[in-house]
């Protein structure tokens, strides 16, 4: 009998869930995931996946009457267990109305919903605690995503168009955030300084649009591609410049080098990059930094300097140094 995996935290999060599908495949074969509608394509070609079920919790699905019809439709499925990353009470409710009998959860969740009880451990990386779930030693597992021939098809027919041939080098940079104190507002000013050697290509959502549109000389890919396009253009960049944020995780999960920058919050919060040769940085000696676990929407001080004081020749120089260390590959 299939597994289920609950997991509608946002993209970032479903995206380091990944090695957790995939310890889960491979006790127990391929695995059924509930997630958001936004991230459903991201994991739908996984191969650790055998179906995924959208959880439209904001809207179509919403509220008591929306958790309970999905619970109906989740018992007829009689799924033996069903790991719940997630901790939150809807998640843990979900699995108690589909009647799954083991119910795997972390203790710092909901434990009296749960029949299994996992210890949550609270340093390291988070595919490393999200694992804990399924008791797989750190490491064992990577993220990775799947993007089809197609998907590959259309992110370099995109990238052709903008005159970035098939092998051409370029460098990704992904200037969004859902949270605005994550956002580094230097792009434009690092776009400029690397158009000289290399194209830049800006990729986001589109609600990132007019973020991709100020940075001047680079080829706009935000709501131009869809979830997987975007991974997949991401997949074939010498390398990515990132905030703290969901980007990070898909570039980490198509092995494209990363130089990340981190304001409000830390990499030791657990969402920093993974791999040895990728880069985080950050403002040191700011007396208000971290401010917040997640990144306030705005700086709370109103001077920003966590991102602010970050120059772009520090960024600059990173990536340089990253791609000297790739071509000693
Ligand atoms: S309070 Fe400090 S760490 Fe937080 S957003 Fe403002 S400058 Fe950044």
């Amino acid at each position: 009998m299939t597994s289920l995996v609950i997991q509608t935290a946002f993209l970032g999060d479903v995206v380091l869930t990944t090695p957790l599908l995939a310890a889960v495949a491979a006790r127990h074969g391929p695995v059924d995931v509930v997630t958001t509608p936004a991230a459903a394509p991201l994991v739908e070609t996984h191969p650790a996946v055998r179906r995924v079920v959208p959880y439209d919790k904001r809207w179509r699905d919403r509220g008591w009457a929306g958790l309970r019809a999905l619970g109906r439709r989740l018992r007829a499925e009689g799924y033996e267990r069903a790991y719940l990353p997630h901790r939150s009470l809807r998640t843990a409710a979900l699995a108690l109305l589909a009647r799954i009998p083991a119910r795997i959860g972390f203790h710092d969740g909901w434990p009296f919903f749960y029949t299994e009880v996992r210890r949550r451990p609270v340093d390291g990386h988070e595919v490393d605690r999200l694992l804990a779930l399924a008791e797989e030693p750190s490491a064992a597992y990577a993220p990775t995503l799947h993007p089809t021939l197609d998907d590959e098809r259309v992110a370099g027919a995109f990238l052709a168009a903008a005159g970035i041939g098939e092998g051409a080098g370029f460098v990704a940079m992904a200037p969004g955030s859902i949270w605005g104190s994550k956002r580094w507002p230097h792009y434009g000013e690092l776009a400029g300084r690397l158009a000289a050697q290399t194209p830049v290509v800006v990729v986001g959502g589109p609600e990132d649009a007019a973020l991709g549109e100020e940075i001047v000389g680079a080829v706009n890919a935000c709501g131009k591609l869809t979830l997987r396009q975007s991974a997949a253009l991401i997949g074939r960049a010498e390398l990515l410049v990132t905030n703290d944020s969901a980007p990070l995780h898909v570039a980490t999960a198509m092995g494209t080098p990363i130089v990340a920058v981190f304001g409000p919050t830390l990499p030791e919060f657990g969402f920093g990059p993974l791999r040895s040769g990728d880069m985080a940085l950050g403002v040191t000696g700011l007396a208000c930094r971290p401010c917040s676990r997640h990144g306030p929407p705005r700086c709370p001080l109103g001077h920003h300097r966590c991102m602010r004081d970050l120059a772009p020749d520090v960024v600059a120089t990173a990536i340089e140094e990253a791609r000297a260390l790739r071509r000693r590959d």
